[in-house]
């Protein structure tokens, strides 16, 4: 098993897509290697490709108050984004993009080996809950392979639109509890489909 430090020497030396091209810094994802939970984000925005760190723009101002509102700071979690470099102008990232960068995700999880994994926003939660809506999976863990899976919306979603705020903020202030009770809750097999996700 590689260790953190060699995966992000890989990520740094990545030319599996486009995206390679136009970053000024890789966003490898930062955190403890023994985190108890692992945030998963979309990808680097503009701050993100300058300092080579995650969430340190707007969306992660909000995002450590949010942590805050449950006695964590960022550097109690691990952070990191479905892909590693900051696609132009920020455009959603593409699905080659996201299978190009799917290998370093997998191995960070596996590293880490976290109890529980927060998706931020629908590009995380698709990995985990193909086919899922949002707003209708948000805030609901599933256990799969030992693991929670823990849907949220994005922190950005709520600097735009003022209603989900609170929203964000019921479903983080949940994962305490989720965590206490990890150990009750039932694994499920990954959902193939949208179909097979219906019978949650
Ligand atoms: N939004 C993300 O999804 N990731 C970041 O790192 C910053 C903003």
């Amino acid at each position: 098993m590689s260790t953190l430090t060699e995966l992000y020497e890989e990520i740094a030396g990545c030319q599996r897509c486009i995206l390679a091209q136009s970053r000024k810094n890789p966003v490898p994802g930062e955190g403890p290697q023994n985190a108890q939970v692992l945030f998963i984000g979309e990808g680097p925005g503009f701050h993100e490709d300058q300092q080579g760190r995650p969430f340190v723009g707007a969306a992660g101002h909000f995002l450590e108050e949010l942590l805050a509102e449950i006695g964590l700071t960022r550097e109690d979690v691990y952070i990191c984004n479905v892909i590693k470099c900051r696609p132009p102008q920020n455009r959603d990232p593409l699905p080659e993009e996201i299978e190009a960068c799917k290998p370093f995700l997998d191995r960070q999880i596996e590293i880490i080996s976290p109890q529980m994994v927060v998706t931020l926003g629908r590009f995380s939660m698709e990995r985990y809950f193909p086919g899922a809506k949002i707003s209708q999976v948000h805030g609901q863990p599933r256990k799969i392979g030992g693991i929670i899976y823990y849907p949220m919306y994005h922190p950005a979603a709520a600097l735009h639109q003022p209603k989900w705020r609170q929203v964000v903020q019921d479903d983080m202030s949940r994962i305490p509890q989720v965590l206490s009770q990890a150990d009750r809750i039932a694994d499920v097999e990954l959902p193939q489909d949208a179909e097979q996700l219906s019978l949650f």
